[in-house]
Parts: structure tokens; sequence; C-alpha cells
């Protein structure tokens, strides 16, 4: 990671003695690095005193539930109306783990309203322009938790002393970066490994946190998971592995949000396969949610971005495809993975694309 400049670091702790109502804000679906960072920031926030709530355009999934003890449920918002009041009040907005106000789908024109100071948080590509007075915009990192710690060890009080931000802190900062990295398996740069050990020896419980993490799923996941790989997933002869999940495949498997999370990782251990394409249903039935990975010298952000309207960062990328507005239906959704498949291979798209 390079060096965070000292005088955003300056005017980031200017803008938190200042603030009376902080609002965190965090991208639709939040995961682990979502959660995560928004958590420890505000525990962060809250101990300088500033009133402080986290905006959720969507719940916390059920598997990380287990982040939010009694003292950070105080601070969780995910009813639509209440968010939007929370912005409104707001004189500071922290913006963590995304890269434009879209990324909070129905929240971002409530963003996009706030008057007070605004903060950037994030390591995506292409940070949006304009919109923020402050930016900390770093993709050198494994997760918006690996840059907020690097932030908030260089804040005054803290200064540079891991165990001064305490086990809470610490805990929600090891949760985005563990699950952010896959686990250490990707985006683990000298930094991260770093980072984990100090908070490690500051007394952040790794062991637990990894039992509640991994190893508490329901049932039905690793049921569906067997189904999608026996069933659903297809390779196409450019080594693209796709499945495609309909909202009624993923209801009568009694999967919940946060269940199919890493299932789009598993195809890449073939070979042959040199991107993994998972997309599912949305229950409204009228969008399918995609998640792209891919190998070293293929852009998983340039496939998502070219199209399904997405991207995210190199190897790990999202996007979406609405119904019937970009694809008549589920039933086309293999040939229009094929086909983008087939063009993106034989034309020079598939190079990295650049931040
Ligand atoms: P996931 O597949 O885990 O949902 O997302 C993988 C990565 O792509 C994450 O870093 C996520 O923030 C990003 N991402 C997911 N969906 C979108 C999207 O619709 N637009 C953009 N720009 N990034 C996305
Ligand atoms: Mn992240």
């Amino acid at each position: 990671m390079k060096k965070l400049s000292d005088a955003g670091l300056e005017e980031f702790n200017r803008m938190v003695r200042g603030a009376a109502h902080a609002v965190i804000s965090t991208h639709a679906h939040p995961d682990g690095d979502a959660i995560g960072s928004s958590l420890a920031l505000a525990r962060y926030l809250s101990g300088r005193g500033v009133s402080t709530r986290i905006v959720l355009p969507d719940p916390c999934p059920e598997n990380l539930a287990f982040a939010i003890d009694d003292t950070a449920s105080e601070f969780v918002i995910d009813k639509p109306r209440e968010a939007e009041a929370a912005l409104k009040e707001a004189d500071l907005l922290i913006s963590i783990d995304y890269n434009s106000p879209r990324r909070t789908e129905h929240l971002e024109e409530a963003v996009r309203s706030v008057s007070g100071h605004k903060v950037l948080i994030d390591h995506h590509i292409s940070p949006e322009n304009g919109f923020y007075d402050l930016v900390f915009s770093e993709t050198e990192v494994s997760s918006s938790c690996e840059l907020l710690y690097d932030i908030l060890l260089r804040m005054p009080e803290i200064g540079e002393q891991a165990e001064r931000l305490g086990k809470e802190i610490g805990t929600d900062l090891m949760l985005g970066m563990t699950t952010d990295s896959n686990n250490f398996s990707n985006s683990t740069w000298p930094s991260t490994l770093k980072m984990a050990g100090e908070l490690i020896a500051a007394g952040v419980d790794r062991d637990a946190l990894l039992e509640n993490l991994y190893n508490n799923y329901r049932e039905n996941r690793f049921r569906f998971m067997g189904y999608f790989l026996s069933k659903k997933m297809k390779i196409t002869s450019e080594g693209v592995a796709y499945a495609v999940v309909s909202a009624d495949e993923i209801r009568s498997f009694g999967i919940r949000d946060g269940e199919t999370d890493g299932f789009v990782n598993i195809p890449l251990g073939i070979g042959a396969v040199r991107m993994s394409v998972f997309i599912k249903e949305e229950d409204s039935r009228d969008r399918l949610r995609v998640s792209v990975r891919s190998k070293e010298c293929t852009s998983a952000n340039r496939f998502a971005n070219l199209y399904f309207n997405g991207g995210g960062h190199e190897r790990a990328a999202g996007g979406r495809l609405s119904v019937p507005a970009e694809i008549s239906g589920i039933d086309e959704a293999d040939e229009y993975v094929e086909k983008c498949a087939r063009e993106f291979f034989s034309a020079e798209n598939n190079k990295e694309s650049r931040p």
C-alpha cells in the first residue's frame, strides 16, 4: 500500500472532531468487508463521541449476523425511511467499500443529497470523481478493512498502536480482510499479513472468528453447492465456467441471502478454467445478479464492465442484467454468457484493465 498522505489524514481527523452526526454508508447486499469496515468505523467514531449510524441498503446477511453484537446493533439501520432520515441529518458521510453512490442502489439519491462533509474510503478501481471532499482510494490492499486500519492507526490517539483500537474494532477489521481475501488466498499483500499479525498480537481471537465465518453454515448451503457443481455448472470452450440459477431453484433449496457466497470461486480450482461466472435470479425476477472471478491475465473487472453493467476488482467483480430490458428472460442467460465468452476471448477485450 502506498503511504497515506499526512494532509488527508489531518483533514479526516479534523472532520471527525467537528462532526456531531456521522453516517456510514456501504454497498447493497453487504459482504464481510462492508459489514466489518462499517462496524469498526462506527465503534471508532462513537468512541470519539460522535453520534454514528450505519445505513445498509439491504439487511446484514444471516451468516454475518454474529458480528453485530449489542453495541453494534445500536448503530445499524436497514430500513429505507430511517436510513433516509439519518442521511438527511448527517454532517459527516463516510462511504466505505464502494466506489460510487450508485452501489447503494435505492439509497443513492439520499446519499447524494447529504449536505455535510463527504469522505470515501475504498479499495475498488475507478472511484467516482467530484462528489467527495476527501478520498482514500487504494487498490493494493486486501480490503476496505485494511485501508481503514491504516487510517485509524495514524489517528493521533492511536499512534500506530494496534492494541489501542481494542478487540472489537480489531475483530471487525479482521473479518473484512479475511472474507475479501478469501481467507488469504487472493488479494494478499505484505501489508495484509502484517496487519493480521498485529491484530492477533493485539488480542483478536482469529480462531473464534473463523469458526463463526466458515464452520457455522446451515446444511442447505452444501446441498445447494452439490447441485450447483453437478447439475448447473457448464464450461465453455474458452474456459469460462458459468452457472445460472433461478429464484425457484434457490427457493427450493431454502437458500437465504449470503448462503451462496463463495460458490463463484470454486470452478477456478479447475485447471482449464480461466474465469468463473455465477448468475442468480433475484426474487423480483426483473434482475439477474452476476458474480465474476478470474485467474491471472484475465480481467473479471473488464468482463463485468463490458457485459454486466458492473465492475469491481481485476479478478473479482460483479454486475447485473435487467430483465426484460437487457435480456428477455433467464432462459436466455446461458446463451448470453456463451456469446460474451466467445467475443471476450476472441477480441482484445481480455487485456487487463487499467485503473
Ligand atoms: P460479488 O461477486 O462478491 O458480489 O462482488 C465482487 C466484487 O465486485 C466486489 O468487490 C463488489 O464490490 C464488486 N461488485 C459487485 N457488484 C457490482 C456492481 O454491480 N457494480 C460494480 N461496480 N461493482 C460490483
Ligand atoms: Mn471490499
